[in-house]
C-alpha cells in the first residue's frame, strides 16, 4: 500500500531564495516556490491505515515554518565564506552580501539545490515523527517551481 501526498495540493510549499555558485543565472541570488511532496510505503495496521496523513503533514509544515522567506545558505559548501554576527557577511567569488540574521537559515549541506533539500528534508521529517513498524519506506520530493523536483528514498527494515 501507498499513501500520497502531493504538497501543492495541500498546500505544503515554502518561498526563499539561494544562491548556485558556478551555475550561469542560478549564480545571481534569486528564488523559488518550493513544494514539498511524500510517499509513505507500508501493510496496513489494526487500524486499517499505513500512516496517519496527519502526522507527516504536521511534521512538514514544522519543517516548512523554518524554511519560508527565507535566504537558504549551505554551510557545507567550499564556495561559501561566512562571517556571522549581528549582520552574517558571505562572500562568493568577487561578490559579497550581508544579511540580517533572521532573514537567513544555515542549513547543514553543500548546495542549496532541490537534490539536498530534498535529503535534508527527508531526515528531518524522520527524525521529527516515530515510525511505526508497518512502514517500510518513504519517499520525498521537493519541486523548485512547477514540474520539476527532485526525490530521495529511505527505506526501514
Ligand atoms: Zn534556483
Amino acid at each position: 500500500m501507498r499513501l500520497e501526498l502531493d504538497g501543492w495540493k495541500l498546500g505544503l510549499r515554502f518561498s526563499a531564495c539561494h544562491i548556485i555558485p558556478e551555475h550561469g543565472k542560478c549564480s545571481r541570488l534569486h528564488g523559488h516556490t518550493y513544494t514539498i511532496h511524500s510517499k509513505v510505503h507500508g501493510s496496513l495496521n489494526e487500524y486499517g491505515i499505513v500512516l496517519d496523513f496527519e502526522i507527516v503533514k504536521n511534521a512538514l509544515r514544522d519543517i516548512i515554518l523554518e524554511l519560508d522567506h527565507k535566504l537558504l545558505i549551505p554551510s557545507r559548501s567550499s564556495h561559501f565564506k561566512i562571517e556571522t554576527g549581528p549582520e552574517v557577511k558571505v562572500f562568493l567569488g568577487d561578490k559579497e552580501y550581508m544579511f540580517p540574521e533572521e532573514d537567513i537559515i544555515m542549513l547543514d549541506i553543500s548546495s542549496a539545490t532541490a537534490e539536498s533539500l530534498a535529503t535534508y528534508i527527508i531526515e528531518k521529517l524522520i527524525s521529527s515523527m516515530k515510525i511505526p513498524k508497518n512502514v517500510i519506506k518513504i519517499e520525498l520530493g521537493v519541486d523548485e517551481g512547477w514540474g520539476q523536483g527532485a526525490w530521495v528514498t529511505k527505506s526501514f527494515d
